[in-house]
């Protein structure tokens, strides 16, 4: 199944903050709960999953430490000086970082597989009605398939 990837790129507004994903994303989802409006002053996020190994920054991003739904630390990393934010590192389910893909330098390449805390969406946030969609965070001791969620997808190889 190895198939050509070619990295995918991104940073912030500034640039002072760069960072590179060697290897296709584990998934990629769209999150509508009170902190992802929050922490991007939108009506949702969607995030990249990819595993730390395959992640490489640049630059010295600022953080800022919650605590997540399931008790977890999360921690936001973001541009100190232009205020992008850039990905989330924290107790998540095994060594991931979740990145915001507004930030990729072409967010064309990915593709969401679902969305996910719709039950905080707000009203004038309309989501995909192709995507599985879930109140919370979707059942994750259940394999993604089998709650609708297609397999990660490869991004596209441009
Ligand atoms: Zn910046
Ligand atoms: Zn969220």
């Amino acid at each position: 199944m190895m198939q050509e990837f070619n990295s995918l790129t991104g940073g912030c507004m500034c640039g002072a903050v760069r960072y590179s994903i060697n290897s296709a994303p584990e998934f990629v989802i769209q999150c509508f709960c009170r902190d992802c409006q929050l922490a991007t002053g939108t009506g949702h996020t969607t995030v990249v999953g990819v595993l730390d190994e395959n992640f490489r920054v640049d630059g010295a991003p600022k953080t800022y430490t919650t605590t997540g739904d399931t008790g977890g630390k999360v921690v936001r990393h973001f541009c100190g000086t232009c205020g992008s934010r850039l990905f989330t590192s924290g107790d998540l389910p095994g060594p991931l970082r979740m990145v915001q893909s507004g930030t990729l330098d072409d967010p064309n390449r990915v593709t969401p597989q679902a969305a996910v805390y719709l039950g905080k969406a707000a009203h004038w946030d309309k989501v995909d009605p192709d995507l599985p969609q879930f109140e919370g965070m979707y059942p994750l001791e259940q394999p993604p398939q089998e709650v609708g969620i297609k397999p990660a997808p490869g991004a596209s190889p441009r």
